[in-house]
C-alpha cells in the first residue's frame, strides 16, 4: 500500500532543484524543431495547492519556492511554466513535474505518464485534462519498459521515485541500464534524496559503475524540514545530458550555496 503523497513536499527545495533542472532540459531540447517524447514513471498529481492544510503542516514550501523563485530570471523556463500556471490555476497551484513538461512541450510531443496511487492518478489525469497524455495507471518502471524505445525516439524520461520501497536502492541501476540498452539515445533524469546515514550511496556507485554515456550527477545541500528527518539535500543524475545542462547545474549550485 503506498502512502506518499506528495501535496506534503510540493515546492520543497529538492522539487525546486529537480524542476528547474528538468524545466531547462525540456527548453533546450524543444529548441530543435524534431518532436520528442517525455516520459515519467512516477508522475504524482501534477498539480498542487500550496495553500492546503497538507502543504501548510510541513511548510516546505514557504522554505523552498516561496524563497527561491526569486533565484531564477523571470525567463527562466521554470519560472515561466509556474507563471502560466498560476495564472491557468490560480495563485496558489504550484505545477508538478508532469504539469511543468505539459507547458515547456509542443503539440508534437508525445507524453506517458504513470502513477500507481488510484487518488493520484485520478488527479494526474483531472490536471492533466487538456493535453494529449497519456496516463498509465501502472508501476511507473513497468511502463518504462514496455514504451521504450518511445517514439518519437528523441526525448527524456524522468525517475522519481518515493523511495517507499526500500529495495528501490538496489534495484534502480540495473533497471537504469537496461532502459538505456533498449533506449540509446535517451536523456535519463533520476531524482535520489541525500540521506544522512548515507544510505544513498551505494546506489549512486552502482549507477556510476556502469559507465553509461554523458552522465551527470549534482547534488544541493540545504537544512531538513524537520531536525528528525533523514533527507538533508537531493540529487539528480543524468545518463546523455544534454549539452549546457553543467553549467546550468553550476549556476544553481551557487545559488543553493547561498541559502
Ligand atoms: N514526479 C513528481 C514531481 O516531481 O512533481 C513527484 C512524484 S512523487 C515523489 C512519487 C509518486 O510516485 C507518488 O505520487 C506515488 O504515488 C507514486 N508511485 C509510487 N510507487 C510507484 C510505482 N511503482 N509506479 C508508479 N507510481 C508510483
Amino acid at each position: 500500500m503506498l502512502s506518499y503523497q506528495h501535496i506534503y513536499h510540493a515546492g520543497n527545495l529538492a522539487d525546486v532543484q529537480k524542476h528547474a533542472l528538468m524545466a531547462w532540459v525540456l527548453d533546450y531540447m524543444t529548441a530543435k524543431d524534431k518532436p520528442l517524447s517525455y516520459l515519467e514513471t512516477h508522475a504524482g498529481r501534477a498539480l498542487y495547492d500550496l495553500s492546503s492544510e497538507e502543504a501548510a503542516k510541513t511548510g516546505e514550501a514557504a522554505a523552498g519556492i516561496s524563497i527561491a523563485e526569486a533565484w531564477f530570471d523571470a525567463d527562466h523556463p521554470y519560472r515561466r511554466a509556474l507563471a502560466a500556471v498560476r495564472t491557468q490555476f490560480g495563485p496558489d497551484a504550484y505545477a508538478g513535474s508532469p504539469l511543468l513538461a505539459a507547458h515547456l512541450l509542443r503539440a508534437q510531443d508525445k507524453i506517458h505518464l504513470a502513477e500507481l496511487h488510484p487518488g493520484e492518478a485520478d488527479a494526474l489525469g483531472d490536471a492533466m485534462a487538456m493535453y494529449s497524455a497519456k496516463i498509465h495507471r501502472r508501476d511507473g518502471f513497468e511502463m518504462a519498459q514496455a514504451v521504450c524505445p518511445p517514439a518519437p525516439r528523441r526525448g527524456v524520461l524522468l525517475i522519481v521515485p518515493s523511495y517507499e520501497i526500500k529495495t528501490d536502492f538496489d534495484r534502480i541501476p540495473g533497471i537504469i541500464g537496461k532502459l538505456h540498452k533498449k533506449w540509446n539515445v535517451g536523456v535519463i533524469a533520476l531524482w535520489y534524496p541525500i540521506l544522512k546515514d548515507g544510505s544513498h550511496l551505494p546506489m549512486i556507485t552502482a549507477l556510476e559503475f556502469q559507465n553509461l554515456p554523458k552522465t551527470l550527477r549534482h547534488e544541493v545541500r540545504f537544512p531538513p524540514a524537520k531536525d528528525k528527518h533523514r533527507m538533508i539535500g537531493s540529487g539528480m543524475f543524468f545518463v546523455n545530458a544534454p549539452w549546457g545542462l553543467e553549467a546550468e547545474t553550476q549556476s544553481l549550485s551557487g545559488k543553493f550555496d547561498a541559502l
